[in-house]
């Protein structure tokens, strides 16, 4: 019985070793964004399925026995056709759904809804901002050129909506060390960030608190309800449940 794991994040890649060491058959999916994705020990397929009806029909061809989401808590879309292809195939799905980060003594958050309220809030004086968001989405920062933008991002970007910014190409997990030596090299007043959850991402809110810097962290979009499992191990021990081992 083989197991679609859809990924594209850390907690994905660790869930296909995890299989691949138990035995268990899997294929590993990337929707392409990045341009070399890391090897993996079990087979990959790239690229959309073609909406819940092509994942539907995906399902079905390759006959796959479950399904894990293990996508980022932000790739929505792709959540939201994951319940609706399992539902309508009947495959059983598990979502991978790392906590949300929340606030500890010596953070200085501010928690919005969506990327509108967070470019909403930087209305203001110039600052030195580290947009740590991905690529995808930078233009909701286009009406607020005043600002310097560090951008992090695993490849380069080709054109950018925004006039003065710095690139930094990296692929995470990143170390707190690491991310507060960045901070200082490009004089960061404000972090920008998705509360993305778990350990590879989480370095920046650390430097941030080391130095005291305020952070705009964005919440996650609503998802429908599914069967959730937070850490891999978890989600593992869900595999060999459903085989009675
Ligand atoms: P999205 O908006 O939810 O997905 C848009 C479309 O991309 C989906 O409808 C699907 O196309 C395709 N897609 C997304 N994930 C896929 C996967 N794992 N395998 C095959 N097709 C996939 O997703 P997104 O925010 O663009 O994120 C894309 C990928 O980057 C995801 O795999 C996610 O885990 C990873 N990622 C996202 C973020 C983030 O902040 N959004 C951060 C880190 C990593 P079809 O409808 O044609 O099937």
């Amino acid at each position: 019985m083989t197991t679609l794991i859809l990924g594209g994040t850390t907690e994905a890649s660790r869930l296909a070793e995890l299989l691949a060491a138990a035995g268990l058959p899997a294929v590993l999916s990337y929707a392409g964004r990045t341009e070399s994705p890391r090897a993996q020990p079990v087979p990959t397929r790239i690229g959309g399925f073609g909406g819940a009806e092509g994942l539907a029909r995906y399902l079905k061809a390759e006959g796959i026995g479950r399904v894990i989401d293990a996508t980022h808590p932000f790739a929505a879309q792709m959540s939201r056709n994951a319940v609706a292809a399992c539902a309508a195939t009947g495959t059983p799905l598990l979502a991978l759904e790392r906590p949300a980060w929340q606030p500890g003594p010596g953070d200085r958050w501010t928690m919005v809804p969506d990327l509108q309220a967070a470019a909403a809030l930087l209305d203001g004086p110039r600052q030195r901002v580290f947009l740590a968001i991905g690529r995808q989405h930078l233009s909701a920062f286009a009406g607020q050129p005043q600002h310097h933008y560090l951008l992090r991002l695993v490849d380069p970007p080709g054109a950018l909506p925004l006039p003065d910014c710095t690139l930094e190409l990296a692929r995470g997990p990143f170390d707190a060390a690491q991310d507060r030596a960045l901070m200082l090299r490009h004089g960061i007043t404000l972090i920008v960030a998705k509360n993305a959850g778990g350990a590879g991402a989480e370095a920046k809110l650390t430097a941030a608190r080391d130095l005291s810097l305020p952070v705009i962290l964005i919440d996650r979009p609503a998802l429908p309800p599914r069967p959730v499992a937070a850490t891999v191990e978890e989600a593992l021990r869900w595999c060999h449940a459903d085989l009675g081992v």
